[in-house]
């Protein structure tokens, strides 16, 4: 199974124990824990489930509202430079 994916041999890995996929991050594998193997997991699983996927949540709702403010901010510029020909 884990043959299907290139991991270099110093890698560490956090290899999932229901279907062998290697994650180079335990948050990433807790996330894969959670969309692939719901029904499987234990306590302790769902929670770190549940903590890094709202950290996931927040991260991009920090990059949305920093996409906002850009465009804003270009939006108010292409303003100006209209005002100002
Ligand atoms: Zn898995």
């Amino acid at each position: 199974m884990t043959d299907d994916y290139a991991v270099p041999e110093s890698a560490v890995t956090y290899e999932c124990r229901y279907c062998g996929r290697p994650f180079a991050r335990e948050e990433w594998l807790a996330l894969h824990r959670g969309l692939d193997h719901p029904a499987q997991l234990d306590d302790g699983e769902i929670a770190a489930f549940r903590a890094a996927h709202e950290r996931e949540e927040s991260e991009l709702g920090h990059f949305r509202l920093r996409a906002l403010g850009a465009l804003v901010l270009i939006y108010f510029c292409l303003l100006m430079i209209y005002a100002l020909v």
